[in-house]
């Protein structure tokens, strides 16, 4: 029997097993295993050669029974309305187990922005937003960058938003650029919460992270933070890195500053001088220290799990491992921290966002920095105490942490 690859089919799975380690009430077990609601758009976009290109997009509000809905949108030329209710699944988790009072969602447009220009982009994000507006808001739902959206195309969707209301709305959407109501620490935090959430895992482990070997799959957003933040927070050293195009490996160290830089100018890490080319398959397989999948859904599998050699596996991105292959990497004894939980610092940062927009007034990095170092460090134990309670698999203890708690204010609401 081959293996369920659909992400929305994993997230129930996933919740299906929590469920039974808690022995969750059936009628709540089964009101979490959908979303609530679901918009889906259909987008006519006018291209610079004076065609009209056909968009489909899709707004996906999870669960809002802890505050108002909250996660990214992707623009992807492979999204699907299943991997958007996952995600969407996941962002519930995500802002339960950090204990801010935000529900889930997630919304996607199939596109390939790689090559679209930018006043294609923009007339994109406009249309999503004069279909999606109507239920979007601050006390609403508040989207934010993902897979391949920007501070520059929140700037777009909270322009729009804000002349559809003949008002300014800043906190509709997080991930804005600074002058336009975005949050000091945002960009870099989805990456900063993971190494935060490293440096638990090595306590608690008993290890030393400085001259720890780090690999990373994906360089977007959390890659590239991770592999300057990983030196700075952890002293650890990057081997590799990859993306779409294929990958790089020097086991002394790569510059991450370098590297960066070569990624901005070729548009990949792929030829980086003094490194050697490795496949994005063989960056998983490598003997290192933590494994950084920063990428996409369903990179540790059946079919590779057995060759994952890394002590910490820290998940930037959302969904990267299937079910199957985590109950191998538990038995493997190697440490997981999982995706909702990992890459949290991103929502957490944005839900400081929010609250700055709300009062107009706005934090220093260095407090954005240690209000996130907070939340993850309290919700990184929070998981590793259920995980030892339970005598389950971290990924299992956050969902444990993370349903209970949407499971009380379901039923505190008196919804079920
Ligand atoms: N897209 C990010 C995530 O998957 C951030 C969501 C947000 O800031 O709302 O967590």
């Amino acid at each position: 029997m081959s293996e369920e690859l659909n992400p929305f089919e994993i997230a129930q799975r996933q919740l299906d097993t929590a469920a039974e380690i808690m022995q969750l009430d059936p009628a709540v077990h089964e009101f979490l295993r959908w979303p609530i609601r679901e918009l889906h758009v259909t987008l006519a976009v006018r291209m610079d050669d004076g065609s009209t290109q056909i968009f489909h997009g899709f707004r996906v509000q999870y669960n809002d029974a802890r505050g108002p809905s909250k996660g990214g949108l992707r623009f992807h030329p492979h999204e699907t309305i299943d991997t958007v209710r996952a995600l969407s699944a996941w962002m519930t988790w995500k802002t339960a187990v950090m204990d801010i009072p935000l529900g889930g969602a997630k919304g996607g447009v199939i596109c390939n922005p790689k090559v679209m220009s930018p006043g294609e982009l923009e007339r994109l994000s406009r249309a999503y937003i004069r279909q999606v507006g109507r239920i979007l808001g601050e006390n609403l739902d508040v989207p934010a960058p993902d897979v391949y959206t920007t501070p520059q195309i929140m700037a777009w969707m909270m322009d729009e938003y804000s002349v559809l209301r003949g008002y300014n709305v800043p906190g509709m959407i997080t991930g804005k650029p600074l002058p336009l109501g975005g949050s000091a620490g945002r960009g870099d935090a989805t990456a900063r919460g993971g190494m935060y959430c490293v440096r638990e895992a090595a306590k608690l482990l008993g290890l030393k992270t400085e001259g720890m070997s780090m690999a990373i799959q994906g360089f977007g957003n959390a890659g590239q933070y991770a592999a300057t933040l990983g030196p700075e927070l952890l002293g650890a050293r990057i081997v590799a890195a990859s993306d779409s195009q294929g990958g790089v490996y020097n086991p002394k160290g790569l510059d991450p500053d370098a590297l960066i830089a070569h990624k901005m100018e070729t548009g990949s890490v792929v030829d980086f001088p003094g490194s050697d080319s490795i496949t994005n398959a063989e960056l998983l397989e490598l003997d290192v220290d933590i494994l950084v999948p920063a990428a996409l859904e369903n990179q540790i599998t059946l079919d590779n799990v057995d060759q994952v050699k890394a002590k910490i596996v820290a998940e930037l991105a959302n969904g990267p491992t299937t079910p199957d292959a985590d109950d191998i990497l538990y038995k493997k004894g190697i440490y997981v921290i999982p995706d909702f939980l990992c890459n949290a610092g991103g929502v957490t940062v944005s839900y400081f966002e929010q609250v700055q927009n709300s009062y107009g007034y706005y934090w220093k990095e260095l407090e954005v920095h240690k209000l996130l170092d907070e939340k993850m460090t309290t919700a990184f134990h929070s998981v590793a105490e259920a995980a030892k309670a339970y005598d389950i698999n971290n990924r299992m203890a956050a969902y444990v942490v993370a349903v209970g708690r949407v499971a009380e204010a379901c039923k505190l609401r008196g919804w079920v």
